[in-house]
């Protein structure tokens, strides 16, 4: 079990993904949100995108691994396909918030935990306005808990800075032995 977090902004996506074109054969978990789509996301494929109710019945129901509120918006990893691929013996990765990690890690301590750090805080802000996902409330809400999020380096099993994402996902192979 792979999980990397780090804050809104760095680029986890966008690493994942390169992650996946190199290591096809990882899983790669896709959560469940009651955010709101971005123009360029579908249904079932960034996320499977929930009503309240339908995230509260996922929960009552036990559905989820683990879940926490991100930026006023619900976020959660489901459990039977990541329990089916771990029981096959497939690498899973999931891309969540720090609430999310610790969850895993007291769940599943065997999970290797990677914390993707922006280069500097002026970087990540550049980042998160150049993609123009978010309104100038939601970025603030979001580069605080950024802050917050990297004070947390050291529950974390490895750290990477996501310089240059090639580089990034080179380290992050070589740190997985995958
Ligand atoms: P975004 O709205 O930018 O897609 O995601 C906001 C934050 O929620 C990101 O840090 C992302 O990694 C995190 N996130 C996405 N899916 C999950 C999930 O299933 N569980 C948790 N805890 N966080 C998630």
């Amino acid at each position: 079990m792979i999980v990397i977090a780090g804050p809104s902004g760095v680029g986890k996506g966008t690493v994942v993904k390169e992650l996946l074109n190199k290591k096809p054969e990882i899983f790669l978990s896709v959560s469940v949100t009651t955010r709101l789509p971005r123009p360029d996301e579908t249904h079932q494929k960034h996320y499977e995108f929930l009503s309240q109710d339908q995230f509260k019945q996922h929960i009552e129901q036990k559905k989820l691994l683990e879940y926490a509120q991100f930026a006023g918006f619900w976020y959660g990893t489901p459990r039977e396909p990541v329990e089916e691929k771990l029981a096959n013996n497939q690498n899973v990765v999931l891309e969540i918030d720090l609430q999310g990690a610790r969850q895993v890690k007291t769940e599943m301590p065997e999970a290797f935990l990677v914390l993707l750090k922006p280069p500097s805080i002026q970087e990540l802000r550049r980042r998160l306005i150049s993609r123009g996902t978010e309104s100038p409330e939601a970025l603030d809400t979001r580069l605080q808990t950024a802050l917050h999020e990297l004070e947390a380096e050291k529950e974390f099993d490895a750290v990477v800075v996501n310089d240059d994402v090639n580089q990034a996902v080179s380290e992050l192979i070589a740190l997985l032995h995958i």
